[in-house]
């Protein structure tokens, strides 16, 4: 189904509309709710204006602005800009200013997009719910008094919103998944090593991917297929041929193999009504001429077990260089090891410091082997069973999350209970593997509910195959409307 970002592309790359307007709709709708949703750390309407300009006057001279032409694009605040604060809602990022874009923001430029802003985040992309930022939680458009999701949850709330018609996150563990389940949007995690990292802050490196939110499947394929490809400036960035996502939209389902997770279809916490649509999506793949079946991924069960090890040991060492020296923050103190711990103990919240805790923990001689080590093993477990499982089956589908958006503070006290918010989408992280959340009706409480669909490495174009099947099947569905959206 074409989206608003397709849409805007083509009426501005026709001279129907112009870039300029399409921009002061968007900007119209975020002075309209932004106070009450609180989805940007900045709004970046000047730059917007002028990139705009230069895409309206590309127009006028008779060329092709790109792909992108005038959509409007949000940014999550872990993404380099030059010259434009880049704070991954951190305090310790204060006053720091990029030297460079990320490799994402020069290929969204050049594609013609205009960039609105940059979106608020879980302190360093750690959390489900964009309540541990510095700057204050993000509230999900559907219900002010749910969380969106997290940690891309100003990036899934600007989308649902109608803030911008497209918006990037990143995913470590569920990041662009669960917050765009929870806010009834698509969210896209890509293969491992498909879309550049450069320029992307570092939290947890072996499983950190960049990827799209969207309110359209058409619309992610858009923004995914602008942003893949190699990057000489990410040594994990692979070579060779790049999927289309583009190309699975409109080839159904027919003859599909696709099965049906037993393991996170049981996960803990899974709420009745998340489990009753993943059946009914798996029955309008079936009417769509798909073979399903429920199939067992043994060592699922025990991916928040093994990412709650190599997550935080991967971000315990890559947050060092936040030392007071090289960024952003300094508190001073009477030598520079006291100047180290003032620094890193103001600028780091208390998530964040958990995971160097725990990271550091599960790294140190003698715990190494017993933590760190084992869950290396479990995560080689977790991609032989998924490796089984595609012998047998071209995509995997479950739910994307438990349960709908939770209330504002229901688990902030309790960590355990919101690393839970990420069970069934942490596997595909471990296994480097891409997997998309699609919003399929909504929940008991009307709130919107997301599908997720898992394909094997580089396996975009079925994935997007399977997801744009699940989209004109949602249809039929009373699910709750956009808030805040109006036709582009
Ligand atoms: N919620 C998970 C965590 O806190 C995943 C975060 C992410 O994907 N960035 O680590």
């Amino acid at each position: 189904m074409t989206g608003p970002g397709g849409a805007i592309a083509a009426d501005v790359r026709a001279g129907r509309r112009t870039a300029r307007d399409v921009l002061e709709d968007h900007l119209g709708r975020i002075e309209g709710r932004e106070a009450e949703i609180h989805a940007f750390n900045r709004v970046l309407a000047d730059e917007a204006r002028s990139a705009a300009g230069e895409v309206d006057r590309a127009v006028a001279a008779g060329q092709d602005p790109g792909p992108l032409a005038g959509v409007p694009v949000a940014l999550k605040d872990n993404l380099c800009t030059r010259g434009i604060p880049t704070t991954c809602s951190s305090r310790i990022l204060d006053g720091w200013l990029p030297p460079y874009d990320a490799t994402v923001v020069s290929q969204l430029r050049r594609a013609g997009a205009v960039i609105v802003g940059k979106t608020n985040l879980d302190e360093f992309a750690m959390g489900s719910s964009t309540e541990n930022s510095a700057f204050g939680p993000t509230r999900n458009p559907h219900d002010l008094s749910r969380v969106p999701g997290g940690s891309s949850g100003g990036s899934a709330a600007s989308v649902a919103a109608g803030f911008s018609a497209l918006a990037l996150g990143s995913d470590t563990g569920g990041s662009i998944r669960q917050p765009a389940a929870l806010c009834g949007v698509v969210g896209v995690k890509p293969t491992y090593g498909l879309v550049s990292r450069y320029g992307l802050v570092a939290f947890a490196s072996s499983l950190d991917q960049i990827g799209p939110f969207a309110t359209t499947v058409a619309d992610a394929a858009l923004l995914l297929d602008a942003i893949s490809g190699h990057d000489a400036m990410d040594s994990t960035s692979l070579p060779g041929e790049v999927p289309s996502a583009a190309a699975g939209l409109d080839q159904g389902v027919e003859g599909l193999s696709i099965g049906l997770i037993s393991e996170l279809m049981n996960a803990d916490g899974m709420e009745p009504d998340v489990l009753a649509r993943c059946r009914q999506a798996a029955d309008a793949l079936t009417a769509a001429g798909a073979k399903v079946d429920e199939v067992s991924v043994p060592a699922v069960a025990f991916g928040v077990t093994a990412y709650y090890l190599i997550a935080p040991a991967e971000a315990s060492s890559n947050l060092a260089r936040y030392d007071g020296v090289r960024y952003g923050l300094r508190v001073p103190g009477t030598d520079i090891t006291a100047m180290y711990g003032a620094t890193r103990s103001a600028g780091f919240g208390a998530e964040v410091k958990r995971r160097i805790m725990l990271g550091t923990y599960a790294l140190s001689a003698g715990y190494y082997d017993a933590y760190y080590g084992k869950a290396q093993r479990v995560r080689t477990l977790i991609v032989r069973d998924f490796e089984a499982a595609y012998e047998r089956f071209d995509v995997l589908l479950a739910p994307t999350t438990p349960s709908t958006a939770f209330e504002i503070g229901a688990k902030t006290g309790d960590p355990l209970a919101m690393y839970l918010s990420d069970v069934c989408t942490i596997p595909s992280n471990l296994a480097g593997h891409p997997a998309m959340t699609v919003p399929f009706g909504g929940g008991d409480d009307g709130l919107p509910i997301g599908v997720q669909v898992l394909a094997p490495a580089l396996g975009e174009t079925v994935m997007f195959r399977v997801a744009a099947t699940l989209e004109r099947a949602a249809l039929g569905q009373a699910g709750p409307d956009r808030p805040g959206e109006t036709a582009p």
